[in-house]
């Protein structure tokens, strides 16, 4: 399976800063076999930055979508739109869950759109602190994975990642901590015995589970290393061209061990 970085702008960098910013990532990253690198910057800037694009190198991911093709949603932009311009998109996100309400209804139409326009998402599931606290990380994990991919057909399993992403854990979070690679490593197995309980083992081998929350240049050989973790979802990191290309050589060198 191949090794994932994702890099999640988030409402950062404006349309002349994104592509300065790309320019910088494309002359340093070099590619390598089982390596996809991908970037989510802001929705403005996929257009011009999908012309800059050297796609054997980096990759482009959207933020966020709504899930109908076309029709009278004022404001918001469809898979069916982004269509040629990425090829992934994150989904649920608990700075959509939690800041923009999103139900897990939407989540699980958004995941479903996404894989009928062959774009894969990036389903984001992960426990509260207080959920954490209360002992409920397995059902919420559980609740969060198998009911955002509810709407997806079986045999369509394979164009689906999951991410792992422990909200206390987001280094944007008030008070948030650092995840121990022995507090992935068990939620990861929550995630992967769900998929093989639900789907069967040969289904849930070829779904990439990915870590996310406060990845850094000293910590990704760590969280690269745990068991059943496919690759790193990454914020803050992913916008100092350093950190992130530094993380890319870390997971190059993880690959080959
Ligand atoms: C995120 O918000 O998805 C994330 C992982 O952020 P950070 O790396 O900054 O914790």
């Amino acid at each position: 399976m191949k090794t994932f970085i994702v890099g999640n702008w988030k409402m950062n960098f404006t349309v002349g800063e994104s592509s300065i910013y790309l320019h910088k990532l494309l002359k340093r990253i070099k590619t390598a076999r089982n390596l996809e690198v991908a970037v989510a910057p802001s929705l403005i800037a996929l257009q011009p930055l999908s012309l800059q694009l050297d796609r054997k190198k980096i990759k482009l991911a959207a933020q966020n979508f709504y899930f109908r093709d076309f029709g009278a949603f004022t404001g918001e932009v469809s898979i069916a739109q982004l269509r040629g311009l990425v090829d992934y998109a994150i989904v649920g996100h608990s700075e959509r869950r939690y800041i923009f309400h999103e139900t897990d209804k939407d989540i699980r139409s958004k995941v479903a759109a996404a894989v009928r326009m062959g774009i894969t998402p990036i389903l984001c599931i992960g426990e509260t602190a207080n959920e954490r606290d209360f002992g409920e990380t397995e059902g919420v994990l559980k609740d969060q994975l198998l009911g955002g991919l509810q709407d997806v057909a079986k045999e369509d399993l394979d164009k689906v990642i999951i991410a792992y992403e422990p909200v206390w854990a987001i280094s944007s979070v008030k008070d948030a901590k650092l995840a121990t690679p022995d507090d992935i490593e068990k939620s990861v197995k929550i995630i992967r015995k769900s998929l093989e309980a639900k789907f069967g083992k040969e289904t849930a081998d070829k779904i990439p589970v990915l870590y996310g929350g406060s990845v850094n240049p000293h910590n990704a050989e760590a969280y690269l290393s745990i068991t059943g973790v496919n690759g790193l979802l990454i914020g803050g990191a992913s916008l100092i061209a350093d950190q992130f290309d530094d993380i890319i050589e870390i997971a190059k060198k993880v690959i080959v061990k």
